[in-house]
């Protein structure tokens, strides 16, 4: 395994960030022996930084794939807290369901501009003190706009940035992708501590993924990638493309080729709770029933989790 120091954290990182949300309720919904045996997996082959987020309901997984190691994965979690009280409920609620006395990472989550990140301040500054009690190591957000990024750069608080990026800059909603490897550079310079999201596009450069993981591993200003894995194969094969070693014939063969698309069963109210969710403007409601515009969605599985009537499935 290849690792960075993130930004001036301190915290020694793998590369390869194992992406939690595919494994979880808005996404694969694997059992909790499914899911921590890959965690513990991709911790055997050196992963030793997992991402997560309060919406993801993944704490599960992560303790229990602890708990069999007897290791701790470096862990950055998320919310969309905005208060301090808030922000103060989501990390006791990180600490407890993942039974880790200090998260490694905590960022606000889908930040979009300067002008959110002052509309979240309070909880920003409940983390600040969370930190100085040894409950937090880094603070940071997390975002799929340039802006978000620059926004970044106005508060030392803000010590990580966790952006989409990809090589085709697949996600990125207000801007094209050399406008966010610029803003990427210039947070590198100042110190920041940056892991990439969606290297995939959300499963769109899935027919073309190890032109598309080979790419952000070698971005060097990206101090790691969170990327989803579903499968033992898949996690061999990004660790493989990682170290520039030949994929197994065994893990090549049980590679999933197939593009994952977000479904939306029959049985859809149209009440419009997900087109209100999809930041990326992606859903509509046609007929009474939502549409999805595949072209805009990067399968992130949020509006999964507004459904009242868990009509909307990854598969
Ligand atoms: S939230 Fe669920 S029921 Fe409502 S429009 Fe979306 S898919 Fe349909
Ligand atoms: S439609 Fe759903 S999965 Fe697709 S981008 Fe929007 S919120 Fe994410």
């Amino acid at each position: 395994m290849k690792y960075h120091r993130l930004g001036q954290t301190g915290l020694l990182v793998s590369r390869i960030c194992y992406g939690s949300l595919t494994m979880g309720p808005l996404q694969r919904n694997l059992s909790l022996d499914e899911g921590a045996d890959l965690l513990v997996h991709a911790m055997e082959l050196g992963i030793n930084f997992v991402d997560t987020a309060e919406i993801y309901g993944t704490y599960a997984y992560i303790k229990e794939a602890m708990r069999r190691t007897q290791k701790e994965f470096i862990v950055a979690s998320k919310s969309y807290s905005y208060t301090g009280k808030m922000m103060a409920d989501s990390l006791e609620k990180a600490r407890k369901e993942l039974d880790k006395d200090v998260i490694d990472i905590f960022l606000l989550h889908e930040q979009e501009s300067l002008l959110t990140v002052k509309g979240h301040w309070e909880a920003v500054e409940y983390l600040v003190k969370a930190k100085a009690q040894g409950k937090v190591k880094a603070i940071g957000l997390s975002t799929h706009l340039v802006k978000g990024v620059e926004a970044a750069l106005n508060y030392p608080e803000l010590e990580i940035i966790h952006p989409i990026y990809n090589y085709q800059g697949l996600g990125i909603l207000d801007g094209s992708i050399d406008l966010m490897r610029e803003k990427l550079k210039e947070a590198k310079r100042m110190g920041k501590g940056i892991y990439a999201m969606k290297p995939l596009g959300g499963g769109n450069l899935i027919a073309d993924a190890k032109k598309a993981m080979t790419w952000v591993y070698n971005q060097e200003d990206i101090d790691a990638v969170a990327v989803g894995m579903q499968n033992k194969a898949e996690i061999n094969t990004n660790v493989a493309w990682l170290l520039g070693q030949t994929v197994d014939a065994e893990d090549s063969k049980n590679l999933s080729k197939q593009a994952r698309k977000l479904h939306i069963e029959d049985y859809c109210l149209g009440c419009g709770r997900c087109v209100q969710r999809c930041r990326h403007n992606a859903l509509t409601i046609v007929n009474e029933r939502a549409v999805v515009d595949s072209d805009r969605c990067v399968l992130c599985g949020y509006c999964g989790g507004v459904c009242p009537d868990f009509a909307i499935k990854i598969i």
